[in-house]
């Protein structure tokens, strides 16, 4: 398979979310399976704001996609829906957001998405 993106480092196990995922770290978790672990972001920016991590080593989205047994990104994406369902932002609506790389604003090098909600988002590409 591909290797990460040229601008991405490798994986390196030491990232934040990574210790999470081992228990090195707490986190307020939202929900888990064999795909995910979802949690909220210490630092919220909406009511609602949940990241959602594979078990995996993926570095970012675009290693995600390239890397990640088939089952897994569907699992990944199911679960994605289910927590915001869960989390009762459905039909209102929410935001997903995943920032790739060091121009998007990527500070964990462990791909994750964002879900933000509660709240109108206002329509924004920046
Ligand atoms: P990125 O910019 O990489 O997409 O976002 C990383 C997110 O992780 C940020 O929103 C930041 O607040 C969150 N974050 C960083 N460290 C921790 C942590 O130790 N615990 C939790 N729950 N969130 C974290």
């Amino acid at each position: 398979m591909s290797a990460p993106d040229s601008m991405i480092a490798a994986y390196d196990r030491s990232n934040v979310f990574a210790r999470i995922l081992r228990g090195e770290l707490p986190c307020r978790k939202v929900y888990e399976d064999e795909f995910v672990l979802a949690f909220h972001d210490i630092a919220p920016l909406a009511p609602v704001h949940v990241l959602v991590i594979p078990k995996g080593e993926y570095v970012s989205q675009a290693d995600f996609g390239a890397r990640a047994p088939a089952e897994m990104i569907v699992g990944f994406w199911r679960a994605v829906s289910k927590i915001a369902r869960d989390l009762g932002l459905d039909p209102e609506g929410y935001r997903i957001v995943a920032n790739h790389g060091p121009n998007g604003g990527q500070l964990v090098f462990h791909f994750h998405v964002h879900i933000f909600g509660g709240g109108i988002m206002g329509h924004s590409t920046g």
